[in-house]
């Protein structure tokens, strides 16, 4: 019998709801992958206990001060765990040589400069982290098509569609592909009153009624930017136009997205909400691996829904098809000016309906340009940010 050496993986975001999922579905096979590296921005003693249990070769926590406290505490245990700190021990260890799998799932821009380190090193990457592939675009897919890495979505509608679409896919209408439908829950105000929009708590917005995520997202999940951002993903990864892609309503979550193809086949990929799946389809492909996800139960289930989106209930949608739609630095200014926004209502700085009404404004005075490289992306980033500050300054005296 051919004995296998385990994959290296190494977790972007260990500590988040995505990192925690990976390293259940990692746990499940130590004869396939080991953990090589862990990282965290805060939340050090579950980066602790994270190493206690996996014994990785490298744990890098963004500050350097919080990195010296888990030095301290790996050195008293006497673990031999190496502990960096910054961006670049994060590029470190995304590109390390002895690392064959990236997953990436560090929430926001800040995720950008690893992952791309990752593709540049020629790794399989797993995408959680939408937001680098939103804000760059064009630069991301010119790395990786000039780079040996592969790119498997995580995100579970990218990853169903990636199910549903032969493999490779490098044009839709060469695959017979007549759109592709992008489903979402419409999250946890779907059928609110929109006059009560704007008391909404960040609590009752984290609230998600289907799936238990980072608050970051669960926050675009309520605005329905998720959604946005995810169509402007799938654009990029599935080489589609916005004409391509149709958003679906779905509050069941259970469908994750489907393709339809011109011969009038509609293909679906199903299961319960859980990223367990994605992430060990992802970890596998083209294998397939237990993931401690149950089996669908249909009948249990009932019945699945399908609705059109409210774009009037829903401007972040329609904002991002906009954005795509510009081209160039558009989504940067985008996906910048929702990271402030965001940021801004879970401090209890900015009204829920203030979101959308703040990103609009710095979309209409940010100047768009092309996206030639990682610095006019970083600039573009910097740009909208600042004006992001400026206004919610305006709106809301802060
Ligand atoms: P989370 O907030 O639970 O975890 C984020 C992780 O990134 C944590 O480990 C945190 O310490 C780390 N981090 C945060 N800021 C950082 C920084 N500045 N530098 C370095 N590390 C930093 O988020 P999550 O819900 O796990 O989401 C992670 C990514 O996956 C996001 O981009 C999200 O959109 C995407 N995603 C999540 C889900 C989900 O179900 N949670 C589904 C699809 C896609
Ligand atoms: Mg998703």
């Amino acid at each position: 019998m051919q004995t296998m050496t385990p994959q290296s993986v190494c977790v972007l975001g260990s500590t988040g709801s995505i990192g925690v999922s990976t390293l259940d579905v990692l746990a499940r096979h130590p004869e396939s992958y080991s953990v090589y590296a862990l990282t965290a921005r805060d939340r050090i003693e579950e980066l602790a206990q994270q190493c206690r249990r996996f014994a990785p070769r490298y744990a890098v926590v963004l500050e350097e001060s919080k990195a010296a406290q888990l030095r301290a505490t790996l050195a008293a245990e006497e673990l031999a765990t190496e502990v960096l700190s910054g961006v670049d021990g994060l590029c470190q260890v995304a590109s390390d040589p002895e690392v064959a799998i990236v997953m990436a799932a560090i929430v926001g821009a800040a995720g950008l400069r690893p992952t791309l380190a990752a593709v540049q090193a020629g790794k399989k990457v797993l995408l959680a982290n939408k937001e680098s592939l939103v804000m760059a675009g064009p630069v991301f897919m010119a790395a990786l098509a000039e780079s040996d890495a592969s790119l498997l979505p995580i995100d579970s509608e990218h990853n169903a569609i990636f199910q549903c679409l032969p493999y490779p896919c490098d044009s839709l209408s060469e695959a017979g592909v007549e759109h592709i439908l992008l489903t979402g829950s419409g999250g946890p105000f779907r059928t609110a009153d929109p006059e009560s929009l704007h008391r909404v708590t960040p609590d009752e917005a984290c609230n998600h009624p289907n799936w238990s995520m980072g608050r970051k997202i669960s926050v675009d999940s309520a605005t329905m930017m998720n959604k946005g951002l995810e169509f402007i993903e799938a654009c990029y990864l599935f080489h589609a136009v916005p004409s391509d892609i149709q958003v679906v309503v779905h509050p069941q979550s259970i469908v994750h997205s489907m393709v339809q193809y011109r011969d009038g086949s509609l293909l679906a990929q199903m299961g319960n909400p859980d990223m367990r799946t994605p992430i060990a389809h992802a970890l596998a492909f083209p294998q397939r691996v237990e993931s401690g996800v149950n089996a669908l139960d249909l009948i249990s289930a009932g019945r699945l829904d399908f609705e059109a989106p409210d774009e009037s209930r829903f401007p972040c949608l329609r904002l991002a098809r906009e954005a795509i739609l510009a081209g160039g630095s558009a989504p940067t200014i985008l996906n910048a000016a929702n990271e402030v926004a965001v940021e801004a209502f879970l401090a209890g700085e900015l009204p829920f309906t203030g979101i959308a009404q703040l990103i609009e404004k710095v979309m209409e005075i940010t100047v768009v340009v092309e996206l030639k490289d990682l610095e006019t992306v970083e600039q573009a980033d910097r740009e909208a940010r600042t004006q992001a500050h400026q206004i919610l300054g305006e709106l809301c005296g802060v």
